[in-house]
């Protein structure tokens, strides 16, 4: 069967679900993880999973910017806004991220929330006598108008602590572990759209994983599982995009640029998870200038484990939020005791607001 026309046929979600229903194969169970918040969201609050054959197992990974940052980042990001000469500014889902001394919100004192990078700006100028702190963290999507920030006049009392993470990197770690068990991935629309379509290549032809870039309508979701689940009938791995309005194969090239202008691979620290080589974008030498962690020479502050949760098996794909003990009884979007709580991309947030308790 000719995978390329199934895409132009298949754009009607009920045709799409009797498709996936036909062409399943029944034997085994087929693991395919989704790396991104939206997607997670489309699955769960379209009761997706209700719907496909129950060999079909879809499994939120490391797709929540803030889940994934490192308990020691957040730290040092309340303890500057703790001082009296600095403004931290930031996203508003990090301002409640819980770490074992509380979150920026509880603990910190001067900080201010943006929805995009350019209001630090403003804030710089209004505020010509204290140093702004912008505490950049999230995947390529964010790292992009973060670089367009430095590229713009920024203002000399301005510094960045970045906390930029990658996925391609991530998501290779997830294919090395054996436990984690992926068979296939839907990569993300939106980070393929900066990175192109080609950085998600090396999961078919190195490590065998049939992989779809898919956008965020149910519909499109569904065509990309389709997609994946007639590979693997047919013996077949490949890396198909179906979402190639958005998500074009060399991606946007002006914003890579851009970002390796001013950033450098680097081995990054991840909440649960630790250090993994290479999987995070530091400033170059050049730009310690603008360097926040090199301004104020910031420790690197010992992670710890919170009690009961389970959010570092959930962003691997190891667990799903209901098998957390503290899922919706003491831990809830209010009272968010751990990341994954937190954000509307976070896996514990969406399953605890589509009422999956
Ligand atoms: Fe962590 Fe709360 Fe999710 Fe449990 S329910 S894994 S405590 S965020």
């Amino acid at each position: 069967m000719n995978i390329e026309k199934i895409i132009k046929v298949h754009d009607n979600p009920q045709k799409l679900i009797e498709f996936i229903k036909a062409i399943t194969l029944k034997d085994r169970k087929i693991k395919i993880m989704n790396v991104c918040g939206s997607h997670e969201h489309t699955i769960t609050f379209s009761g997706m999973r209700s719907v496909l054959p129950e060999n079909i197992e879809l499994v939120p990974g490391p797709g929540c910017p803030v889940c994934v940052c490192s308990e020691s980042d957040i730290i040092n990001a309340i303890n500057l806004s703790k001082r009296d000469d600095t403004i931290l500014v930031t996203y508003g889902d990090m301002l409640r991220v819980p770490t074992k001394i509380g979150s920026i919100r509880t603990e910190g004192k001067n900080y201010k929330m943006v929805s995009a990078p350019h209001e630090i700006i403003k804030i710089a100028k209004e505020n010509p006598d204290k140093h702004i702190v912008f505490f950049s963290i999230g995947f390529e999507t964010t790292t992009a108008p973060t670089a367009a920030l430095i590229e713009m006049d920024l203002p000399e009392n301005v510094s960045i602590l970045t906390a930029q993470k990658l996925t391609p990197e991530i998501m290779e770690l997830l294919v090395k572990d054996s436990e984690v068990g992926v068979d296939a991935f839907v990569a993300p629309g939106h980070v393929s759209a900066i990175v192109g379509a080609k950085a998600w290549k090396k999961f078919p032809e190195k490590y065998k994983i049939p992989t779809v870039v898919a956008g965020f309508e149910p519909e499109n979701l569904l065509l990309a599982i389709a997609v994946i689940l007639l590979q693997i009938k047919e013996n077949q791995c490949e890396l198909k995009n179906v979402y190639k309005g958005v998500a074009k194969e060399e991606g946007n090239k002006k914003a890579l640029q851009l970002i390796y202008k001013y950033f450098q691979k680097a081995d990054v620290n991840w909440r649960g998870i630790g250090y993994i080589p290479e999987s995070g974008l530091e400033f170059k030498e050049k730009y310690n200038h603008l360097n926040t962690k090199k301004i104020f020479n910031l420790p690197e502050i010992k992670e710890e484990k919170i009690l009961g949760c389970i959010c570092d098996r959930i962003i691997l794909g190891k667990a799903y939020p209901d098998e957390c003990k503290l899922f919706g009884t003491v831990c809830t979007p209010r009272n968010p005791k751990g990341p994954c709580m937190v954000s509307l991309e976070g896996a514990c947030n969406i399953w605890y607001k589509a009422g999956r308790k």
